[in-house]
């Protein structure tokens, strides 16, 4: 069976509703009875009574068998309204007549076919009304090519289409839009190769297939790795992700896939289709860089949500304009000697709003990434850092290289190199002052023409350290081909590090990683001093973090200079 059968079938368990128009009730008694039992019919009697039923039912009338020959309102002016709406000139009407002339009329204005008076051939008007309803249904969703080829399942369009027919037939029935994404599936590429990704994804869509099928709902291959599911409602979303995990499970090391589930449950119909699953989506992200399978519910918290990212989106050019934004700085100690020496420090963003106070950019930077205006912060931080590296070298006679943090967004923008080195040369400042922390997972997305960038960047003179190491999985092959000046670790093992806790293997590890590739190696997110003490014997060249000091304003920051001084 295709899927187009296969979905027919499960359709054909949804009873259609028939109009039924004639003056004559004998007629439409014929009707009734010859369609009433596959059917559900609504007579009318006569055009001025079809139209209001129209208007009234819309789309969920699936056929009309239109009388022409009718008091108050004929068929013929029945046709010309249903032709004038874009929406209900879908729905199929079948002419009832015994004059020939009037049959090729009808059908010039719009009907798809004709029954002949008096019914004696039951066999025909019952095949004939079925057809036309099937030729229809298809009509709705020839257009779109079925489904996608590498995982069988629709394709977004089509899945649209099918879930609004469902809607049409069964406008009451509660529903819940679902979107299930593969955590970090750039890095699952990445390791697996493209046919390994594949194989994920069509393993997450076959399992998927089943459960829509068996929840009598429908599922499509959304995005790359993105699916949608439309289903009947249903209280919890634990048992799919349960499915889904365990189907990856078989697949080599598939356990180190998760998957995260956005739901927006129980959807207001009237909310466009396409928006149900952008609301479904927005629930899931923040799972986004979970390490588990999990689900998230769209609830008020998450429109709250919708509503202040767009608001802080709105407002980032005025922000800017009467600078919001302050640059903070975090100072970085090197511990290979006896006692930590300064040695640069991190330029980190915070907006102070006059209205809603202090934002950490935690809240605005995935924001700002995702609607591509991050370059534009990026830019102001990076002219705030480097003016500021010039002024502590007027003032202190020594300089303090500052590190930046450069999203993977703005690798990818046209001038981004030419930017940085105007900067530095605006500010009478050297390339190897100005330090650039680029995340591993920026490396991990566009591999070739990122180690292309970093490359010219290090020509020209700047140094690169990549942020977050740990976080992605670089593997060993690919990060000799990447061109880095130090490793900055990845927050996750340093928070938790005690001398017992596994963590400490992990950093070693990492330690031993840029030992083979000749780079220093930072830790970040340090606190206390036996997290210091055991960093140091793990041969952590550089710490920052709160042990030392949070990210400061710079007038503050000045008193590490001070002490360095002393
Ligand atoms: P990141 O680059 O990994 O920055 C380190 C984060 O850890 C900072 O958070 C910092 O305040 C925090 N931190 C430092 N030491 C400790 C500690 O001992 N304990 C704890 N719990 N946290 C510590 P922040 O400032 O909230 O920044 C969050 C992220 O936002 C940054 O992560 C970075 O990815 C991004 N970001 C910040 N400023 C900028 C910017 O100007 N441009 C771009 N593109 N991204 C930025
Ligand atoms: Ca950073
Ligand atoms: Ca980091």
């Amino acid at each position: 069976m295709s899927l187009a059968e296969r979905e027919n079938a499960r359709l054909n368990g949804v009873r259609r509703t028939v109009l039924v128009v004639d003056d004559e009730p004998i007629n439409r008694n014929l009707l009734g009875y010859m369609l009433g039992n596959d059917y559900d019919i609504v007579f009318a009697e006569n055009g001025k009574e079809a139209w209001d039923t129209v208007c009234e039912r819309r789309t969920e009338l699936s056929l009309i068998l239109l009388d022409l020959l009718m008091p108050e309102m004929d068929g013929f002016q029945v046709l010309e309204l249903l032709k004038a709406d874009d929406e209900l000139r879908r729905i199929p009407v079948i002419v009832s007549t015994s004059e020939k002339k009037e049959e090729v009329k009808s059908l010039q204005m719009g009907a798809v076919d004709f029954i002949h008076k008096p019914f004696d051939a039951p066999e025909v008007i019952m095949a004939r009304v079925r057809r036309s309803i099937e030729l229809a249904e298809d009509a709705s969703i020839i257009n779109a090519t079925e489904t996608d080829a590498l995982t069988g399942l629709y394709i977004k369009e089509y899945f649209y289409e099918y879930s609004n027919r469902a809607d049409r037939y069964a406008p009451d029935k509660p529903m819940d839009a679902a979107v299930v994404n593969i955590n970090r599936f750039h890095l699952v590429n990445e390791l697996r190769g493209r046919a390994g990704g594949n194989e994920v994804l069509r393993t997450v869509a076959d399992y998927l297939r089943g459960a829509a099928v068996e929840a009598a709902g429908y599922a499509c291959r959304g995005e790359a790795d993105a699916f949608y599911l439309y289903l009947p409602h249903r209280e919890s979303y634990e048992d799919l992700v349960g499915g889904v995990t365990a189907a990856l499970e078989t697949l080599i090391h598939g356990a180190h896939i998760s998957v995260r589930v956005g739901v927006y449950s129980n959807v207001d119909k009237s909310v466009p289709i396409d928006q149900r699953f952008d609301r479904a989506n927005l629930a899931s992200a923040p799972l986004r860089s979970s390490y588990e399978s999990r689900v998230a519910i769209y609830d008020e918290k998450t429109h709250e949500r919708e509503l202040y990212n767009e608001r802080l989106l709105e407002e980032m050019d005025e922000a800017l304009a009467t600078n919001q934004f302050k640059v903070f700085y975090q100072p970085k100690y090197d511990i290979t000697g006896d006692k930590p020496v300064l040695c640069s420090a991190e330029a980190l963003v915070r907006w102070i709003h006059p209205e809603l106070g202090f934002i950490s950019p935690g809240d605005f930077i995935p924001a700002f990434e995702e609607h591509g205006l991050i370059n534009k912060l990026d830019l102001y931080v990076w002219r705030e850092a480097a003016a500021q590296i010039r002024r502590w070298r007027d003032k202190f006679g020594m300089t303090v290289p500052v590190s930046v943090n450069v999203s993977r967004v703005d690798l990818q923008t046209v001038n981004f190199e030419s930017e940085l080195v105007n900067i530095v040369k605006e500010n009478g400042i050297s390339f190897s002052d100005l330090l650039l922390e680029i995340t591993e997972s920026a490396y991990t997305e566009n591999e070739e023409s990122i180690v292309k960038t970093v490359a010219q960047l290090r020509e020209t003179g700047f140094k690169i350290e990549m942020d977050d190491f740990g976080s992605g999985y670089s593997s060993l092959n690919m990060l000799t081909a990447m061109p880095i000046d130090a490793l900055k670790l990845d927050m996750r093992f340093v928070r938790h590090l005690t001398a017992d806790s596994k963590d400490i293997r992990m950093v070693q590890l990492m330690v031993d990683i840029a030992g083979f590739l000749s780079v220093p190696v930072i830790a970040e997110g340090v606190e206390t001093e036996e997290q210091v003490q055991l960093l140091r014997e793990c041969g952590c060249d550089v710490v920052q973090g709160y042990y030392f000091s949070k990210p400061v304003p710079a007038d503050d920051f000045e008193k590490f200079i001070t002490r360095e001084k002393e």
